[in-house]
């Protein structure tokens, strides 16, 4: 409690305790000029890209970092990263192929190629044979900063989906930090019937019906579509989802939104959506290396003393938890994301220093 406390306020004491971060080394400045380039050149010349194959450097996406209400400043202060300025980055996109948001490849023969182009015309050299035909890049990839808690919120299961207008979404949070005091909320407490759920609605008290628990770096938790689940603040979170934008917000905490006013809340499609016989879900058991397995992903935590290859087929996707990586002579930090390509000439990923430990991503084949 006098954690949540601390973080309401944006005041002096905030900044500081968010300062006591140790920055790591910050990119280099070249960055900023490539960013520049990569709007200046023209609409990808797709011929240009089938004489990048096969692939001799693993894909560097440019990150979309987006402003939240609840979100702060840590990706920066922890990873270096360039944030844009502004107060409260939330979320760093860092794959994702829809209408309204494209990952853009930022280095390297293929810079400039959307995750679309990539998926619609290049699909089996760089993301391999069998995977699910879908019309777009099945997964997104965030990092979540949450300086304070986000709303309690579900996503609607395939069942109930279509009929909803939404998308279903099963995700899965990895806490790459956490501070003292920080929580998760999934699922609800054990007894807790429906009708009980909506009085408590009503009387702006639902936060005391949903399940609590405390959140340590290098958890998992698994949310299938229909468990209702919020972020806790001071959670710093790498999420794997299904490629889709519905939430349906059940509570916000009273709060008001970045513009002032109380943020839409949808308590109907939520009631319809919400998994009533889910009782306090726990985190996830990891079996071997496996942190969390399910139809749509397969997540694993990989500790590297020598070097590995980061896939036999298909492709893989990576964020560096600890240590560095070096995948064909480009080294990765913390933080960093990037995918090795189905038909990258050299798979060896090399610790450097020693150690490093990351999270892998694939897609199961069908
Ligand atoms: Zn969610």
């Amino acid at each position: 409690m006098r954690f949540h406390h601390l973080l309401k306020s944006r005041d002096v004491s905030t900044e500081k305790s968010w300062r006591q971060f140790k920055p790591h080394k910050k990119s280099p400045p070249q960055n900023l000029n490539k960013r520049a380039l990569v709007i200046a050149v023209p609409p990808t010349g797709l011929s240009a890209l089938t004489t990048s194959f096969p692939m001799n450097q693993p894909l560097v996406f440019e990150p979309l970092f987006k402003e939240r209400v609840w979100g702060g400043r840590r990706m920066e202060t922890l990873y270096g990263k360039r944030l844009p300025p502004g107060d409260r980055i939330g979320e760093s996109w860092e794959l994702v192929d829809r209408e309204e948001a494209q990952s853009v490849v930022h280095e390297g023969d293929l810079r400039g190629a959307t995750l679309h182009e990539l998926w619609t015309k290049h699909r089996d050299a760089v993301f391999g044979a069998d995977l699910p035909d879908t019309e777009r890049f099945p997964l997104l990839f965030k990092i979540l900063d949450a300086q304070e808690r986000l709303s309690v919120q579900v996503h609607p299961p395939a069942t109930v989906a279509a009929r909803l207008g939404g998308e279903p979404k099963t995700e899965m949070w990895y806490l790459l930090d956490t501070l003292l005091d920080s929580d998760l909320y999934a699922g609800l407490k054990a007894g807790v019937t429906r009708q009980q759920f909506e009085e408590a609605l009503a009387e702006g008290r639902v936060a005391d019906l949903i399940h609590q628990i405390p959140a340590r770096a290098g958890d998992a938790l698994f949310i299938p579509s229909g468990r209702i689940h919020a972020i806790g603040a001071g959670n710093l979170i790498f999420e794997v989802q299904q490629n889709s934008d519905t939430t349906y917000r059940v509570f916000d905490w009273l709060r008001l939104g970045l513009d002032g006013v109380p943020r839409e809340l949808h308590v109907s499609k939520s009631l319809e959506s919400i998994n009533f016989e889910d009782p306090e879900p726990t985190m996830t058991e990891p079996h071997g290396e496996v942190v969390v397995e399910c139809a749509d992903f397969r997540v694993e935590k990989w500790t590297l003393t020598k070097p590995r290859n980061s896939h036999e087929s298909g492709f893989a996707a990576f964020i560096v938890l600890e240590g560095e990586v070096e995948c064909i002579g480009r080294p990765f930090k913390p933080g960093e994301f990037f995918l090795t390509p189905a038909s990258l000439s050299d798979r060896e990923l090399k610790p450097r220093n020693g150690a490093a430990t990351v999270l892998r991503t694939t897609i199961p084949r069908s």
